[in-house]
Parts: C-alpha cells; structure tokens; sequence
C-alpha cells in the first residue's frame, strides 16, 4: 500500500485536501462542543488533535467520520461535500477507517475473522482474497502467527494492531485515530505507535487525537490546539508545541509536565 499517487489523487487532484471541514458546529442538548471549526488535511499528511479532556477531539474525529450529524457547516472529503443530504454517507462511511480508545475488537471472532468481516460483508471482497490480504496486513503489523487467535488471548497492543489493520482492510482513503493508546499499559504503547509511523511512511493519510505530545512532535505534520470546542491555534509540531501563540496552548502545555 505505497499511496504516493493514489487513483484518488488523480481524480481530485493534488490541490484537493483529504479532508476539509468548513464551520462545523456541533452541539449536544444545547450545549456547543464544536464552534465554527476549519481544518484541512492534505494527503499524506498527519494531522494530530490536542486539548484537554473535554475540548471537542472526539466529538471532531466523531463528525469526520459521519458517525455524529453536523449541526452546520460542511465536511468534504476529496473535495465532495459528505455532509450533503443528497451523499451516500455508507458509501463515505467505507472510505473513511476509525479506531477508537477501546478497540471493540468482536470477542467470538478471531484476529482473521475480524479483519475479513468488513471486505467481505460490505465491500463484497471474495473469501480468499480478503484473507489474502488481511495476512498481509497481520504481516505488516507484526501480527502474522496470530491470525487464528480470539481477541482476549492477545494483549492490548496486540489488540489494538488488529483493530488498525481491520480499519485498514477497507483500504481506506483517511485514517481517523482517537486516542488510541490511551487504554494502554504504559509499556506497550511503543508498538502502537510504531504502526502509526510506519503508516504515515507509507503515506496513509490521518487524523489523530492524542494526549502523547512526543509522539505528536514526532508524528504530526500539523498540529491543532482544541479548546472549548474551538481551533485555538494550528501550525507545524515545531511552532505549537515548542512557540504556543497563545495563552491557552501555553497553559494547557505546562500542565502536562
Ligand atoms: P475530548 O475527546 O476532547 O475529550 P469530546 O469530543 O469527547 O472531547 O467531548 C466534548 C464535549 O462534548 C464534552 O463536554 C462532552 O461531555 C460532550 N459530549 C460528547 N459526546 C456527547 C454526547 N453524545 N452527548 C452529550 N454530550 C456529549
Ligand atoms: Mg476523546
């Protein structure tokens, strides 16, 4: 899965960003948790969400993925807006893969099973091709002599590898992560995290929630600071983790160390 050009590349053009949001609100029962939020995702590109618990990250990854309805504004992906009435939002659905904190892995299915289910339940992938390349994938993930295991015979790391490589099995156009180490023992978060790498090497292109400011840093090609449901600032790793602009990222910053 090298993605320097990918068909969706050509279509929309290397103009059009992954992802754009334009304005979104969102409220809950009269509450606002998004306030007019832009943003844009270039291809291969990774985007990294930050802000207290609370801030509107979830609630952001949550919309992107049409998985919560936008109370206003619009979201597109490859330049068509999926937040139109008239898309085909299981269509877009397919196209965008999320993993969440917990990895919601189905426990009476095994690693194979899982990962196979959405290719060919949804996507229609024959049998054999699906398992073909959910291998390939295990393979990739360090995950090859699993492949027959159920979920609570693996530690979390493990688990959550495999929540990665079946959101991937749909080849996905956007990855969306949200906090997706954050259930982790403390000494297995380094694998997770290697896979995050090694998939932004291979130019997959993703939005991600995280509270691991090293991995951030590192990670990220940009950075956007959520408070109160609102973009305080964005800007490369460099400039708002190292240069905050503003009062709130500065004290949001201090408070982690
Ligand atoms: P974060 O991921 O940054 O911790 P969230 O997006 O989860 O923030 O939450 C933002 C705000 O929206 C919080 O105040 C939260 O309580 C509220 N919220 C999130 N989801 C719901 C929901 N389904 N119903 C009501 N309020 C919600
Ligand atoms: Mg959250």
């Amino acid at each position: 899965m090298t993605a320097a050009t990918t068909p969706a590349d050509a279509i929309a053009g290397p103009a059009h960003p992954v992802l754009r949001l334009e304005a979104v609100r969102k409220s809950f029962e009269g509450t606002v948790v998004l306030r007019d939020v832009d943003l844009e995702v270039a291809p291969h590109t990774v985007t990294a969400l930050i802000g207290s618990s609370g801030s509107g990250k979830s609630t952001l990854l949550r919309c992107a993925g049409l998985l919560e309805e936008i109370d206003d504004g619009a979201i597109l992906l490859d330049g068509t807006e999926i937040t139109d009435p008239r898309a085909d939002q299981d269509a877009v659905r397919r196209r965008i893969g999320v993993v969440f904190q917990a990895y919601n892995l189905f426990p009476h299915m095994t690693v194979l099973q899982n990962i196979t289910l959405a290719p060919r339940r949804v996507h229609a992938v024959p049998r054999a091709e699906a398992e073909e390349r959910a291998c390939a994938l295990l393979e990739r993930l360090g995950l090859a002599d699993r492949a027959g295991e159920y979920p609570d015979r693996l530690s979390g790391g493990q688990q959550q590898r495999v929540a990665i490589a079946r959101a991937l099995a749909v080849r996905p156009r956007l990855l969306l992560l949200d906090e997706i180490t954050a259930a982790l023992d403390p000494e297995l978060v380094g694998e997770v995290l290697d896979v995050v790498r090694g998939l932004k090497d291979e130019g997959m292109t993703m939005v991600l929630a995280t509270h691991e400011m090293g991995f951030a840093r590192d990670v990220a090609d940009q950075v956007c600071f959520l408070d109160g449901g609102v973009v305080v600032e964005r800007g490369t790793p460099a400039r708002v983790l190292g240069e905050p602009g503003h009062e709130r990222t500065r004290r949001f910053l201090s408070r982690l160390v």
